[in-house]
């Protein structure tokens, strides 16, 4: 699918450049809480991140929001 191989790369290239994959907004200004102590990073868009030290994100898992 086209759409796909299209979209995959382009998320991993947002997120390399620390910024939501959803609306492109820098993970740096959204706010974090600490969870299961692990930092999240709680986007206005609803998208949430763990901050893997160094600056770097990823997509949070379900598992990983419950608080
Ligand atoms: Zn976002």
């Amino acid at each position: 699918m086209i759409f796909k191989k299209f979209i995959e790369p382009l998320q991993f290239w947002l997120l390399s450049q620390r910024r939501c994959v959803g609306c492109g907004k820098d993970l740096k200004d959204a706010p974090r809480k600490t969870v299961k102590g692990k930092t999240l990073a709680y986007c206005s868009c609803k998208r949430v991140y763990v901050v893997e030290g160094e600056g770097s994100y990823r997509r949070a898992l379900v598992n990983e929001l419950a608080s």
